[in-house]
Parts: structure tokens; sequence; C-alpha cells
């Protein structure tokens, strides 16, 4: 029994859809149409809701006076985006609240619903600015950030209705006591081991960094093979040996995704590469020594080829554990349910990430096809998100059954 799930996500996929790939981006007409279609679902379930000032969806199930059990993740999509990152663990946790509504479920604490905004930050580089304002976190500095479209964000809020300088109003983390979102794996490691879904031990701590080497330009016919500093040749030398780490290590993974070489000649040596490094591992200790590996492989490809390093951190953002008391809760429904299910470790950041610094969190995988996201390909077939969706309403039916200290 699926419910509404099928027909709220093929509804969803409509609002800044193409039939194929959908592109909801903050502030924009196609999130905020998104958003007021998710207030009215969640005031036909008798819920309150409302848009916050930081553009959050926010309902809520009111009952008793605890700290409230938050339920969520997010509407916005990457540019031609799919179906199910992030709107499907919203329109499952309203999927999970309509059943508990209709078993006549009576929540002895708060049951609040969140959609928070921009996740993905496609727009303006504001990843997690929902979730962010949510928790309270000093954003003022993005005020003047300017999009990929030339807007500045406080204009950009503007013309959507909403003020800036309201923001800090969005943080009610002080009224929450636990979160959880179920999300698609963006992965293929649940499908490789026959999981129905997992429990999220953590999510992954990122390093980023800029790289630039230095050699000399110069004559691509004259200038001996001997006797170049070929900044490229070296740049090449830090990928391969970045990557041979990586995969020996097991545990981390190591991406560079963008590099500019200068002059940009084709018969021009190169004199300049920059490049941008990210690497990420969910071990702390591993974590801890992404900063050695990284400026370990710089320094040596640079002296094989006899370049100048610059290397600057660009982001640094700590491996998250997830709340080992709800990740026990989450096993247990999984295995009551007789499933195939596993601990995984987040590759993806998540809003889960944001809250677990405040309040116990957790999050629940449920697969996906062919490990692909962030495309319009990404899909889990209605039989791979029912598991979810239930082991979210057992989790949620308990969580809400007695009060939390
Ligand atoms: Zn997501």
């Amino acid at each position: 029994m699926t419910g509404m799930l099928d027909a709220w996500l093929d509804e969803l996929a409509l609002i800044g859809g193409n039939g194929r790939a959908v592109n909801r981006f903050a502030w924009t007409p196609e999130l905020l149409a998104a958003s007021r279609w998710l207030v009215q679902r969640l005031h036909e379930l008798g819920l309150e809701a409302e848009i916050d000032p930081a553009g959050n969806v926010l309902g809520r199930w009111q009952a008793g006076d605890g700290p409230a059990v938050l339920v969520g993740s997010h509407l916005d999509t990457v540019p031609e985006g799919g179906r199910f990152d992030g709107a499907l663990g919203v329109l499952s946790a309203l999927e999970a609240i309509r059943r508990l509504k209709d078993e006549g479920f009576e929540p002895a604490q708060p049951l609040w619903i969140a959609a928070f905004n921009d996740e993905e930050g496609t727009r303006f580089g504001t990843t997690m600015f929902g979730s962010a304002a949510f928790v309270g976190d000093d954003q003022a500095e993005l005020r003047d950030r300017v999009s990929t479209d030339g807007v500045p964000l406080s204009e950009a809020m503007r013309a959507a209705g909403f003020d800036f300088d309201l923001v800090p109003r969005a943080c009610l983390i002080g009224s929450v006591g636990c979160y959880l979102e179920l999300h698609i794996e963006q992965g293929p490691r649940m499908e490789l081991q026959r999981m129905d879904t997992a429990v999220v031990t953590g999510i992954v701590g990122v390093r980023g960094y800029r790289v630039e080497l230095r050699g000399e330009t110069n004559h691509a016919g004259t200038t001996p093979m001997e006797n170049r500093r070929d900044a490229l040749a070296g740049a090449s030398r830090v990928v391969l040996a970045l990557r041979d780490a990586a995969l020996s290590a097991g545990d981390i993974t190591v991406n560079v995704g963008r590099i500019d070489v200068q002059p940009g000649g084709t018969n021009v040596v190169p004199g300049t590469a920059v490049f941008f490094v990210d690497a990420r591992a969910a071990d702390p200790q591993r974590f801890a020594s992404l900063d050695a590996l990284v400026r370990e492989c710089v320094g040596t490809a640079a002296a094989q080829e006899r370049l100048t390093i610059e290397i600057s951190p660009t982001h640094e953002h700590p491996p998250t554990p997830m709340d080992p008391a709800l990740q026990q809760l989450l096993g247990d429904e999984m295995r009551a349910a007789g499933l195939t299910w596993g601990e995984l470790s987040s590759g993806a950041g998540h809003d889960a990430q944001v809250l677990a610094r405040h309040v116990a969190s957790a999050m629940l995988f449920v697969p996906s096809q062919g490990g692909i996201s962030h495309s319009p390909d990404e899909f889990t077939p209605s039989e791979q998100r029912e598991p979810g969706v239930a082991v979210l309403t057992a989790a949620l039916r308990k969580l809400c059954s007695t009060q939390r200290p």
C-alpha cells in the first residue's frame, strides 16, 4: 500500500519539471510553487503550515508540550535534476504523517515536517541555507552573494517576497528534540548488496583545496623535453597519485573536477595549472589524515616536475556521525519489518549534518536504481520506496509515543 505517495511524486515532478528533468532553485517561482503546493497538502492533513522567513516549508502537528520530532528533507534540485533527490524524503514524511493520521494516532509530543530551502545551493552556492537558518547559523555574509544569473541574494529574496534581514527568525531549533530524514542513496552500494533499506552511520567529512602549480611557459617545439617545467604534467601526476591513494585506502574519495591551464596555447608549454581537490572520508581519523595526503601528493609531483606550489584550503566540513540511539531505533524497525538492511555512510552532504550539530539526528536510505542521482534518470521504483516509508512511519510513531527527555 503506497497510499498517496505515487500521486504526490507525479504532481510535484510537474512543478519546475519539463516531463523529464526537474529544475527548482532557491527563490525561483518554481521552488516557491512547490513549497506552496506542500503547504496545501499539509493543510489538507490538518497540520499548521507555512513558508518561514528562510524559505523553508514548516508543517506542525501540535501535541503535548515536549520538544518536536522533526522529519524532512528538501524540495530544491540541481540543474536538470531528478524527481527523487530530496523530494522523496519530504513526500515520504508527508505520507508517514498521513498514515499516522489515518490510523488515529495521537502523538504525545509535536511532530513537525520541514522542506528545507536551498539544500543544493545551485543558484547562489548557498548550500543548506534553509537548514542553517533553522538552526540559527549566522549567514549575514551571504547577503550580497551573487547568483549564477547575476542577482544578489538579498534582491532575489525581495523579488520572491522575502526579506534577507528576517532570515534569523527562521531559527526554531530550540523547540526540536530530534531529526529524521529519508533520502535516496545516490550511489550503487545498496543495489550491489541487495539492501532494502540502510541506516546511515554518518555523513562524510569534506576537505576542499585550490592548488596552483607554477613552472615555465615556453615554446612547444624548441624547448627540449628534459628542460621543461610543465605545470600540467605536474597536475596530471597529482590527479593520478590522489586517485591511486584513494583506491588503495578504500574508505576515502578524492576528486579533481576542475582545472585551468595557462596560457592555454596549443603550441605552448603550460606554465601554470590551477586545480581544485575534493577529498572525503567518513572516518574521523581518515579525515584528519587527508590534509597530509593531499599535500604529500602535490609536493611529490611538484618536485618531479620542478614546479612551485601554492596550496590553499577552500572549505572543510568534518565528518558528522548520526545519533547512535536513533540509528538503533531505525535498525530495530528494519529488523522487525523483516527487511534486508545494512549500515552505510553518506558520501553526499545532507541537511541532517546541519541539524546533527544541535539535536540527535539520523537518516535512512532507500536504493537509487543504477546508483544514479543528480540526473533526470534518478529513479527509485514504488516497491523500493515502500520499505523506507514503512520504517520512517514506524520510527515516527515510536518517537512521538513517549515524551523524550
Ligand atoms: Zn538531497
